[in-house]
């Protein structure tokens, strides 16, 4: 779940919770919050620096298994991987890796496109 940020709009209109900024776990789905919860006064959400943004994780053990497959030519064994690893991280980058080794291990994923074009 990630993470974000809340500090004081106005810094004499603060406690000493939101004056310097706190953190909040949140889902995605959750609306902002607007008071500070100890002072009530109105905060805004702070976004954090590029640096703590997640993109493009780092290689994971999994990862590694998975190359190694490919490496081996092992393709239907490298795409279950990556599928089963998609589904579990909701990495699109490893959904589509999947995809591509199936294909590249004689599956043919023609038929299921096309129903797309009904
Ligand atoms: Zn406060």
């Amino acid at each position: 779940m990630p993470t974000y940020a809340y500090r004081a709009i106005d810094s004499k209109k603060s406690c000493n919770h939101c004056r310097q900024g706190f953190e909040v776990i949140q889902r995605m789905t959750e609306s902002a919050l607007t008071r500070c919860p100890k002072c009530k006064n109105s905060i805004s959400r702070v976004l954090f620096p590029p640096t703590v943004v997640i993109k493009g994780s780092p290689l994971t053990e999994t990862d590694r298994k998975i190359k190694e497959y490919e490496r081996e030519g092992m393709w239907s064994h490298a795409a279950e991987l990556a599928d089963k690893e998609a589904e579990k991280t909701k990495r699109e980058d490893l959904r589509v890796r999947a995809l591509e080794d199936y294909k590249k291990a004689g599956y043919d994923f023609d038929k299921y496109d096309k129903k797309e074009d009904s």
